[in-house]
């Protein structure tokens, strides 16, 4: 009967499952030669001239590049099971969007050939605050657009690259599933300046796709990895281009499987890495096996590479853990699903930087799409099972938000609580045993706060460039940053009630819900 089956394999008759993945790694760093970049390259190797600068984006503005460390990256896994084809990219930028007029994913889809025939195209951002502005917020001084469009078009160009080749490279491919979340990964997130609550998506997902059959067989395609914090552990004051401690992931995880690593970003609101907030107590950070020493009046550590590789490192040993444990599933069907929505902008920064020009989007409110994909087995009795899921969020969204507010809500400051209604919970309505999620997809709209404590809510007035103070300021609890970069207060509910009709759920018993309204459902 062995005999039997492998033959069938080696001829290829096998009707059984049939997953296909492809994979491809593009570089867009705005840096050196690069055949599809037609502009200036100074004598640095930076892109750019005296007009167009590549100013790096996540901290303050006025940070122009200086250099690079390492390349960011546009990479893609193609994902292709019984006639539904659905290509995954990830990029080492702050954020992307969807259709940003003259870039975003919408034009980069134009560039894919018509033949790929692919039902979604799915591109989530690593929020890397080391690498170019594609927002805008962080040019030269407030109000002056820090985006350089030639680059803007150049990323549009390789993402249908990625995308292009990963379909070119489809091969048969078996899928391991793992998962962890040991206290050496949960040590490295902090919540911003201590906010509360505690509360983290501290797990970490792996998806890993081998080779089926031929010369190739046995080999690691590609690894997929998802975990959620911000990657920003250069920090402020670095110049330098890097993927920051993703690189290190990606490099650790290469390393030992071979392959291509993609790495995923996930519910990362307010979810920091370790030492940007002041450590409350010892001499010493500690990443992994390592110890860095803390500055004794900041109480943070020095910043380096060397410290970013430690962080990387860590996590990647997360995921080596998880794929020994993890295991293998067959995988028969995809299923992708979309749900469009919309949210009114109430910042009135966000607003001032529309009329500006800065920001691309423009007009009162935004939209975007959420996005679902199901990877199915067919039971032995004919049912079918999801063996993992991945869900899409437009920005970066609370922790809080996916588990649910209600069990995980702050709770040192009842006076803090504005009276609104708890969004619902999204995890619980996950069904499959592997639950990646993707944020900053496909668009990055800033933070997801939930309403409870979402200060100032009106009609309180936006303290126009100041954070609002926490009812509890006087424990310590710091002033609410988030809000300031966030499109509204009406984004959570938008966000939460859109995922529970994207699964097919109903949204009637949810008072937060009440107000909810689907763009498509206009
Ligand atoms: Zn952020």
């Amino acid at each position: 009967m062995l005999g039997l089956w492998l033959w069938a394999g080696a001829t290829g008759q096998i009707a059984e499952a049939k997953l296909r993945a492809g994979a491809s790694a593009v570089p867009i760093t705005p840096f050196g030669q690069n055949p599809d970049w037609k502009g200036p390259v100074q004598p640095s190797g930076l892109w750019g001239d005296e007009k167009n600068r590549i100013w790096m984006a996540g901290f303050g503005m006025n940070r122009p590049a200086e250099g690079r460390h390492d390349d960011l990256w546009a990479r893609a896994i193609v994902l292709d099971a019984d006639d539904t084809r659905v290509a995954l990219v990830s990029l080492d930028l702050i954020g992307y969007y969807q259709n940003a007029g003259f870039y975003g994913v919408d034009q980069a889809l134009k560039l894919l050939r018509p033949a790929l025939k692919l039902d979604a195209v799915i591109v989530s951002s690593t929020h890397n605050h080391e690498g170019p502005d594609t927002i805008g917020l962080w040019g030269p001084a407030l109000g002056q657009d820090g985006k350089y469009a030639d680059y803007l078009r150049f990323v549009d160009r390789q993402i249908a690259r990625a995308v292009n080749e990963a379909v070119e490279r489809l091969v048969e491919v078996r899928a391991r599933f793992g998962k962890s979340r040991p206290p050496a990964l949960r040590a490295l997130q902090v919540r911003t300046g201590y906010r509360p609550p505690n509360f983290f998506d501290d797990e970490l997902r792996v998806l890993q796709l081998t080779v089926q059959w031929g010369k190739q067989k046995g080999n690691v395609l590609a690894t997929l990895v998802n975990w959620n914090t911000h990657p920003e552990s250069m920090e402020s004051a670095n110049r330098i281009l890097t993927s920051d401690f993703p690189h290190f992931i990606r490099e650790a995880i290469e390393k030992k499987y071979g392959g291509t690593a993609v790495y995923f970003s996930g519910a990362l609101g307010a979810a920091e890495i370790i030492g940007d907030a002041p450590l409350p107590k010892g001499d010493f950070e500690q990443i992994g096996s390592r110890r860095f020493p803390l500055h004794p009046k900041t109480r943070r550590p020095p910043v380096s590479f060397e410290r970013t590789q430690a962080i990387g490192e860590t996590v990647a040993q997360a995921a080596f853990e998880a794929l020994d444990n993890g295991e293998d599933v067959p995988i028969d069907l995809l299923r992708v699903r979309s749900y469009a929505i919309t949210s009114p902008v109430t910042n009135p920064n966000y607003l001032a930087m529309m009329k500006a020009g800065v920001l691309s989007a423009a007009g009162d409110s935004i939209a975007t799409t959420l996005y679902y994909l199901s990877l199915i087995s067919k039971q032995s009795g004919g049912g079918l099972r999801a063996a993992a899921e991945f869900l899409t969020l437009p920005g970066e969204v609370f922790p809080e938000l996916i588990y649910g507010v209600e069990n995980f809500r702050r709770t040192d400051c009842p006076q803090a609580h504005t009276g609104r209604p708890y969004e619902p919970a999204i995890w619980p309505l996950l069904k499959a045993d592997y639950r990646f999620i993707l944020g900053m997809a496909p668009d990055e709209y800033g933070y997801v706060v939930p309403q409870y404590d979402f200060v100032p809510l009106p009609p309180r007035p936006f303290p126009v460039g100041q954070q609002a103070p926490d009812a509890c300021a006087a424990m310590g609890v710091p002033a609410h940053y988030h809000e300031t970069n966030s499109v509204s207060y009406e984004m959570a509910p938008a966000v939460t009630c859109g995922i529970v009709r994207l699964l097919g759920g109903s949204i009637s018993s949810f008072p937060a819900c009440a107000n909810f309204k689907a763009a498509s459902e206009k």
